[in-house]
């Protein structure tokens, strides 16, 4: 099947136009032609090799809608003309104790990614979202519920899902003090999860011009990173924090903020390996912990409780050869707070 898209032909390569052929589609497969698809750091981190296991050519992209234009004959879930969604990964070994938990993000023979990867047993490459249109087996596409923006809802299917679930895992909600680190795309959406469950907000961020938003958005507080007496106001008494971080930063500040048994979750990626004392987590049986975006079902209660709640991000919506200015002020920390490429943009299907 012909495909259009944008592709980094090599590593930190600006992306260019990109012609490229995806499966026919199977019994089981859904074909979906992409209307919308947000531009995570992570797409940024695999176009500049930073976790070292990129493939070029690449086509980006992983927080994906668009609608179905065609489904094989065992398909169930989804039928022509329904809005559909895909994530961070389109496959997994399927036996594994995590998969049968629907934990596909932590399969023991590693979840095929979305983009930048092989299809199973094949020499196919896989490509990302960037381009005109998908081919999913159905268990891998999650349903959008009505009433949600689907331009709004892309940035979901990795930056929304990735704090929701962390927050369901460790119990988070009413009664529980939560700091969000880093105001953008995972940590706005954090910010309204975290909100939505009950909890109280405390957002922490570098960008003065980001305080109002952040009280806007959801949280109760925000205190300036750079601000040491606010930040010190707020010691030992945070229950759970979430660390959207993608800089290299030391832990042990957000580690003094928690309280007795608190988590420090990891979400963010930085290119260096985490530098902390251990004295930080011994003082007060401190933990520090990490979470991988969630699994299927988690995506598709996500998506719902989003439907439900009114949640979606804040988005700047860009025409696809737009890509290259949104990855440098991406880059530049500048973004409000999720760029959104407008795939109907693309001049062949
Ligand atoms: P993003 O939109 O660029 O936001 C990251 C935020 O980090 C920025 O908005 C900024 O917030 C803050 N920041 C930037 N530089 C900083 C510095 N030097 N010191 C302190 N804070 C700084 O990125 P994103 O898409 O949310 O992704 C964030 C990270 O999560 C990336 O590393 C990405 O790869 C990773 N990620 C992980 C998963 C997972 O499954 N765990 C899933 C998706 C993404 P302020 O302006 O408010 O300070
Ligand atoms: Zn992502």
């Amino acid at each position: 099947m012909d495909a259009k898209g944008y592709a980094a032909l090599s590593k930190g390569a600006p992306l260019t136009e990109f012609s490229f052929q995806r499966r026919e589609p199977g019994p089981r497969d859904v074909q979906i032609e992409l209307m919308f698809c947000g531009i995570c750091h992570s797409d940024l981190h695999m176009v500049d090799n930073d976790f070292g296991v990129s493939l070029y050519p690449m086509v980006p992209g992983h927080e994906m809608v668009g609608r179905v234009v065609r489904t094989g004959a065992d398909v169930a879930k989804l039928r022509p003309g329904d809005m559909a969604a895909i994530g961070c990964f389109v496959d997994s070994c399927r036996t594994c104790p995590s998969c049968e938990e629907g934990l596909e993000q932590y399969c023991d023979a590693y979840a095929t990614p979305s983009f930048s990867a092989y299809e199973r047993g094949s020499s196919t490459r896989v490509q990302g979202g960037f381009s005109s249109g998908y081919v999913v087996d159905e268990r891998f596409a999650l349903k959008l519920p009505a009433g949600l923006d689907p331009a709004r809802a892309a940035p979901l299917l990795c930056g929304g899902i990735t704090t929701y679930s962390p927050l369901r895992h460790f119990g988070i909600g009413a009664g529980h003090r939560v700091g969000v680190f880093g105001l953008g795309g995972l940590g706005h959406l954090a910010v309204k999860f975290a909100r939505a469950v009950g909890a109280h907000v405390v957002t922490f961020t570098t960008s003065p011009g980001k305080l109002e938003d952040a009280i806007r958005l959801g949280s109760h507080e925000v205190v300036l990173a750079a601000d040491e007496a606010a930040v010190k106001a707020q010691a030992g008494s945070l229950d759970f924090i979430l660390d959207t971080i993608y800089a290299d930063h030391g832990l042990d500040q957000e580690l003094g903020l928690l309280r007795r048994d608190g988590t420090l979750c990891l979400l963010g990626i930085p290119n260096a390996p985490a530098n902390f004392s251990a004295m930080g987590l011994v003082a007060r049986r401190r933990r520090i912990a990490g979470s991988g975006v969630g699994g299927l079902p988690e995506t598709q209660e996500m998506l719902d409780f989003c439907g439900l709640h009114g949640i979606a991000a804040e988005i700047e919506l860009l025409p696809v050869d737009q890509v290259n200015t949104a990855f440098e002020r991406l880059k530049r920390n500048d973004v409000k707070y999720r760029f959104v490429l407008d795939l109907q943009s693309l001049s062949v299907r």
